[in-house]
């Protein structure tokens, strides 16, 4: 059954103006914001302890470390070329997979596991493999063709023979850090590249077995311009890998202290990003990818666009998933779990996360228990952002409610999103057109019961555009 308005998102500069404002990304409902610090181990080992047997786990490993800083960077991640410094981290990471493993003991399979950072290639492909190995220790992991190993490689630091080793661990999907192709701006925000190291990888990927390859653009850089971006665009298309993520890029230097490094003056000012971004979906549409939207693209046979389709796509902390519902089992530093109906997130500063361990304890820091309306607008959110829409019949039995009484409040906000042709309501269903299609977030956030209504709350979203 096709559940999806499968249509191509339609660019209105002028809605994208108006709506393209500060939002979360809804990676999560309710967003890490809303974590409580009156949280600690004991809530995720009552709540681990409540799953089923035997259910299917996704795992998420953290390895913070890169050897420079790219000056646009929002991640947690620890700038060091002490080789010492993240060997030491490396034996408390064995520590917390050792005790995580021991909640998680009668889980099933681990159908899903993502390595990233921080730069997870800093380490070499022999350690990478010891990591892999404390995870097999610990965890079931899985020998199904089906499975999705994923690893982040930022082509800086790992040769082509490593693809092959990477797949000998296990990996069969990779993630590619681009951001531009342009000299200047790869200068400009620290993260020089060469285009022939960045295609050589892909090559090297494909040859060494791995099912599928994404790369990761970035517009809104300092010193991009719509002809600069095109080109990358263009080459990109060439190399053609599974996926392309178009990240907007969010100058927000006084949050992220790397962005002090960027100059004001040399960021796209907004008229000349909303061009990076109408291009964007100009031509990755044009050269054949679907858009699954939030910013992802991938080839029309791809299992993403398969799942869209079908009605099957989730979303999770990494972005759109085939499994995205699969409990989620975050380790290492500032990695956070979804386990049951809670978020636990671990410390995000490595000396707390590193005391923790050394204690014997678990180093959760954070978390929240979802209460049941944030299990259901957890549910219209991620129906709205993986497929555009949301019938009101197939949530209404399963929460016994009757969707338009309780979301009367909501509906409301949506009629002016409906008259701007955002969103189509009817008595059955909200479904977002295919302008409405680039402002997923704007409509999300109507069902947020949390989200900030004043400027300060919302300016630690990113932008739209
Ligand atoms: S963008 Fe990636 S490689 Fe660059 S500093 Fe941030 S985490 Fe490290």
């Amino acid at each position: 059954m096709n559940l999806v308005p499968h249509c191509a998102p339609r660019f209105d500069a002028e809605l994208i103006r108006r709506y393209g404002g500060p939002a979360p990304r809804y990676t999560s409902y309710p967003t890490a914001l809303q974590f409580t610090e009156a949280w600690d181990e004991s809530q995720l080992r009552r709540t681990a302890a409540a799953l089923p047997a035997a259910a299917p786990l996704s795992l998420y490993v953290h390895l913070p470390f890169c050897a420079s800083p790219c000056f646009y960077c929002a991640c947690t991640r620890i700038i060091t070329r002490q080789p010492a410094l993240a060997q030491a981290y490396l034996a408390r990471l064995y520590r917390e997979i050792e005790l995580q493993g021991e909640l998680f003991e009668g889980a099933g399979p681990v159908e899903q596991l993502h390595f990233g950072g921080g730069t997870p290639t800093y380490y070499d492909a022999a350690t990478l493999g010891e990591v892999m190995a404390a995870l097999d220790r610990h965890f079931t992991l899985s020998e199904d063709e089906s499975r999705e190993y994923s690893i982040e490689v930022d082509p800086r630091t790992v040769h082509t023979d490593s693809m092959a080793e990477l797949a000998g661990l296990g990996f069969n999907r990779l993630s590619l850090g681009v951001q531009d192709f342009d000299p200047a701006v790869q200068r400009a925000v620290n993260r020089v590249q060469s285009l022939k190291d960045t295609f050589d990888l892909i090559g090297a990927a494909r040859a060494a077995g791995f099912r599928s390859v994404s790369v990761d653009l970035i517009y809104g850089l300092p010193l991009q311009t719509p002809p600069s971006f095109e080109r990358t665009l263009d080459l990109v298309c060439v190399a053609w890998p599974d996926r392309i993520a178009v990240y907007a890029y969010a100058h927000l230097p006084q949050r992220f202290k790397a962005q002090r490094q960027i100059e004001r003056s040399l960021v796209p000012a907004p008229e000349a990003r909303l061009e990076l971004l109408r291009l964007s979906i100009e031509k990755l549409t044009a050269a054949g990818y679907v858009y699954i939207g939030m910013d992802h693209f991938a080839r029309p046979e791809d299992e993403l666009v398969r799942a869209q389709r079908s009605g099957e796509l989730q979303r999770n902390f990494q972005g759109y998933s085939t499994r995205g519902g699969r409990d989620l089992v975050g380790l290492g530093l500032s990695a956070i779990s979804r386990v049951g109906d809670a978020y636990s997130q671990n410390a995000k500063a490595l000396p707390a996360y590193q005391r923790a361990l050394d204690a014997g304890r678990l180093p959760v820091e954070r978390g929240l228990r979802l209460s049941a309306d944030d299990r259901l607008r957890r549910e219209v959110i991620e129906q709205l952002m993986c497929h555009g829409r949301v019938r009101f019949a197939d949530l209404e039995g399963r929460y016994g409610i009757e969707f338009r009484a309780y979301f009367a409040r909501e509906l409301a906000r949506l009629r002016e999103l409906e008259n701007d042709g955002l969103v189509r309501l009817s008595d059955a269903a909200v479904e977002v057109t295919p302008s409405g299609r680039l402002l997923l977030r704007a409509v999300a956030r109507m069902f947020d019961v949390y989200a900030p209504r004043d400027a300060a709350g919302a300016a630690r979203f990113s932008r739209v555009a």
